[in-house]
Order: C-alpha cells, then sequence, then structure tokens
C-alpha cells in the first residue's frame, strides 16, 4: 500500500514493529499493501481462477517458478494507456523479480492470477477485507489491484519521477503475489536504493527512489519458501525481512 495518511501510519509501523517482535500492537485489517486476501476478487468484475493451472507451478529449487498473469487495464484514459506494457516489461526485466527465479507469462485467458488498473472504488472491493480507501493498492491472494490515481501522479512524498514510481508499483505488489512482506527496517542503507518492498510512497526515510528488488530481497525471494499469492493476513510477517 501506499500513501497512508498520518493516521494510518501509526498502524502501519505497528504492523512493522510487530514483525520485529514488538508487542502489544493492535494490527487492524488494514493494509492494502501487506500481501494477502480472504476473500476472492468477486468474479463480476473479473473472472480469477484461483486453482492450480497447468501454466503455473511452484516448483522449489533451482527449476524457475513459472507465474502466469493477465493484465487488465479498467480504466481507459490516456495517462494509464501505457500501463499494460510497463508492467510487463516491468515484470522481465532482468532487474526484476526474474533475479529471484520467477518467470512471467501474460497470455493465458484462464491464468491463475491478475493485476488489475482500476479506479479507488474498484480496488476498494477487490482488495477487501482490507481497506484501501480509494487510494490505496494491493495485493489480495490471486489479485493484484493497482489504484489509477497513484499510476497516473504518483504521491506527493515521491521524490523520483513517474516512470519510476510505475514500476516501483508493479514490483512491490507483484512482491507481496509472490509472498514477500514489507522490511522491517524500510530504509537500511540512507542515501542508498531503497527496498522495493518497503512502503517508497508514504516515506523514503532517507533511502533513494528504487523500482527493483534489492539483493537482499532477491536472496529472500530465490528461497520460494512462501506461499504465493497469500490470502489476507491480519498480521503479515516475512520469513526473512
Ligand atoms: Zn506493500
Amino acid at each position: 500500500m501506499y500513501f497512508l495518511p498520518l493516521s494510518l501510519r501509526t498502524l502501519s509501523r505497528r504492523r512493522i514493529s510487530r514483525a520485529r517482535g514488538a508487542k502489544g500492537a493492535f494490527l487492524v485489517l488494514l493494509t492494502a499493501c501487506a500481501g494477502g486476501s480472504a476473500r476472492p476478487a468477486t468474479t463480476s468484475v473479473l473472472t480469477v481462477t484461483t486453482a492450480a493451472s497447468s501454466t503455473t507451478t511452484s516448483t522449489v529449487g533451482p527449476a524457475a517458478v513459472a507465474i502466469s498473469l493477465r493484465v487488465e487495464r479498467h480504466v481507459a484514459d490516456p495517462e494509464t494507456e501505457d500501463f499494460e506494457a510497463t508492467a510487463i516489461a516491468t515484470l522481465t526485466d532482468p532487474r526484476g523479480w526474474s533475479r529471484a527465479g520467477f518467470s512471467f507469462t501474460f497470455d493465458a485467458p484462464d491464468a491463475p492470477y491478475t493485476m488489475v488498473l482500476a479506479e479507488g472504488d474498484e480496488v476498494d472491493q477487490l482488495c477487501l477485507p482490507y481497506d484501501t480507501y480509494g487510494l490505496y493498492s494491493c495485493q489480495n491472494g490471486p489479485v493484484v489491484a493497482l489504484n489509477a490515481d497513484r499510476w497516473r501522479a504518483a504521491t506527493p512524498e515521491w521524490t523520483g519521477d513517474l516512470p519510476t514510481y510505475r514500476r516501483m508499483l508493479v514490483n512491490h505488489e507483484v512482491g507481496h503475489l509472490l509472498g514477500m512482506h514489507h522490511p522491517a527496517n524500510q530504509c537500511p542503507v540512507p542515501d542508498a536504493p531503497a527496498p522495493v518492498m518497503a512502503q517508497q510512497s508514504t516515506e523514503l526515510n532517507g533511502c533513494l527512489p528504487n523500482p527493483w528488488p534489492l539483493d537482499d530481497e532477491v536472496a529472500c525471494a530465490a528461497r520460494h519458501d512462501q506461499p504465493i499469492a497469500p490470502p489476507f493476513e491480519p498480521d503479515p510477517t516475512g520469513s526473512c525481512q
């Protein structure tokens, strides 16, 4: 999720601190960007096949994990017309999650995973029970739902350019699809690129805008030990973050 208002930032930090083992933090079902879903997307909006597909495997080990993903744009304005091309280019870029042994294909009509660019009200529905407030993006089970307004304009906190923001948004939310979580430390090395799984839209914490997974994030994802397309997680924690 991106661009949390102040009141939500506190909750987000609580979630992060809880991931470190802090006690007593009450977690709200919030965060769109935490990965997961208790509720697959409604089929009235889009068709998602959650069952195992012959086009998708979850092989642990040196073999690549194939992710068959359908990319859908549910908005029609000129500012979003490059969504499909940008998403595909980002996910097939050698600087991206392919470094962790994932390969992406986009042509299967029955792809088990879907990435949607939509207006806030539709994203809100796709992300339930996460609250996205018409503003944020999420990964929710087999669905990655990106907020079209964020695609158009990024956030006030973002200090990079818009193309970089869009690549970051895709890699961050697809990172959740691959089982990745927000890092405990949002900016481990000041003035260095931020982890792609950090909540960069909200605050860079002294790090530089970065759309690509860092080496340690690649190493974590390459373990292939997290469930793909995790359902709603009220208290998400990573295995190596
Ligand atoms: Zn996130």
